[in-house]
């Protein structure tokens, strides 16, 4: 059974503007379910709406296949990590944790025992007699992860909780939450994020979200999946332009041809590519998109045989192992690139430069921006 369910679930606002429509959703237990989408396609409505902050306006949530719709906050067994932390600021460490435990009214011993081993494996015991005023963020975080562990909930939520921590700790306290979560035993855990990265890390599954652009403008699931199904195989341009850093080039083209191998598209910018996808759903004439990561085009010597782009070079960004070059190509309309090559780029402003668009490495999107299946 799995421990969240989510069935046409809905979330209109008084004005009855619908910010989230038609979300079919599970969370098995002991999952990882990372919401990832851009500011405002609804994560955190989401995610209030599974721990009971805003109300459910259509649809059915379970919780272990009870109906949890009208069931207030505290009897969901969910415990929810906040941004900002949201601990009492006139409370000491021990006692922000032990708050919940004595309003549940359980005995002083358990509470001792269960504070004391959280606050351990948080690494908090020497600070257990301290007020928040007098921790760093990311030991107020860790309070707060802990107030959340000693509940023993069977739905662990965190909403954006690295976000005001700075890059070192961000990192730190991730690897914690996944340390932590393997831990949890049956219990599993929903987490919002806007960061890629941090859901590409920590995610079992990642359920992104979009905005609808072409309707009200409500959120909705552009695709559900592991970290990389999502990076191999983008179900539409949103997520394969979502998912990936630097984001994927794409480059309009038409569909010259067709055959078991894939298809041929002749891009504006005058050259003909041929990518291994699914043709059938497209014909000769139909407007697509190409789609090549940055990492997946390299450079090719001029006697290499590869389907490629002849470019100038407009700006390198030494990134250490490996460079990032932007680069403008294309011997009719020309398009700009970026291609992320390995190790430190000796390239300079204007040269010429051959990028290789490998056929295995080519996404193909049709003119509804869907993606066709890529051949194995
Ligand atoms: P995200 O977490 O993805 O940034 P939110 O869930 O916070 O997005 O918000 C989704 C949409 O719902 C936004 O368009 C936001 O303006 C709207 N919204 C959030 N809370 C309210 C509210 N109380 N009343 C009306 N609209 C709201």
């Amino acid at each position: 059974m799995a421990s969240i369910s989510l069935t046409n679930v809905q979330k209109s606002y008084v004005n009855g503007h619908a910010v989230i429509r038609d979300v079919n959703l599970e969370v098995g237990k002991n999952e990882f379910c990372v919401f990832l989408g851009p500011s405002g396609c609804g994560k955190s409505t989401l995610l209030r709406m599974i721990a009971g902050l805003e109300s459910i306006t259509g649809g059915e949530l379970r919780i272990d296949g009870q109906v949890m719709n009208d069931v207030e906050p505290a009897k969901r067994r969910v415990a929810m990590v906040f941004q900002n932390y949201a601990l009492y600021p006139h409370m000491s460490v021990y006692e922000n944790m032990a708050f919940g435990l004595r309003q549940a009214k359980i005995d002083k011993a358990t509470i001792d025992t269960k504070v004391r081993r959280a606050a351990a494996s948080l690494q908090l015991d020497q600070l257990l007699e301290r007020r928040p005023a007098a921790l760093s963020g990311g030991q107020r975080q860790r309070v707060a992860i802990g107030r959340a562990i000693v509940r023993e909930p069977g739905v662990f939520l965190f909403d954006e909780p690295l976000s005001n921590l700075d890059a070192a700790l961000r990192v730190q306290t991730r690897t914690e939450i996944a340390r932590l979560h393997r831990e949890f035993g049956d219990a599993s855990a929903v987490y919002v994020t806007h960061d890629q990265i941090e859901a590409m890390a920590l995610a079992d599954k990642i359920v992104l979200l979009q905005t609808d652009t072409n309707q009200s403008g409500h959120g909705s699931i552009a695709q559900i999946g592991a970290p990389l199904d999502l990076y191999h195989r983008p179900a539409s341009r949103f997520v394969a332009g979502f998912i990936g850093s630097p984001k994927m080039n794409f480059l309009p083209g038409i569909v010259k041809s067709i055959d078991e191998g894939g298809v041929e598209i002749e891009l504006t910018t005058g050259e003909i590519i041929r990518a291994r996808v699914d043709g059938r759903q497209v014909s000769p004439g139909m407007q697509v998109t190409l789609g090549v990561r940055p990492e997946h085009m390299r450079l090719a010597g001029e006697a290499d045989d590869v389907q490629s782009i002849r470019c100038s070079v407009r700006l390198v960004e030494h990134m250490g192992e490996h460079s990032y070059i932007h680069v403008e190509g294309g011997s009719r309309t020309p398009a700009m690139l970026i291609a992320k090559l390995a190790g430190d780029s000796h390239l300079v402003r204007d040269e010429q430069v051959r990028l290789a668009l490998p056929a295995n490495a080519c996404h193909v999107f049709d003119n509804r921006d869907f993606a066709l299946r890529r051949l194995d």
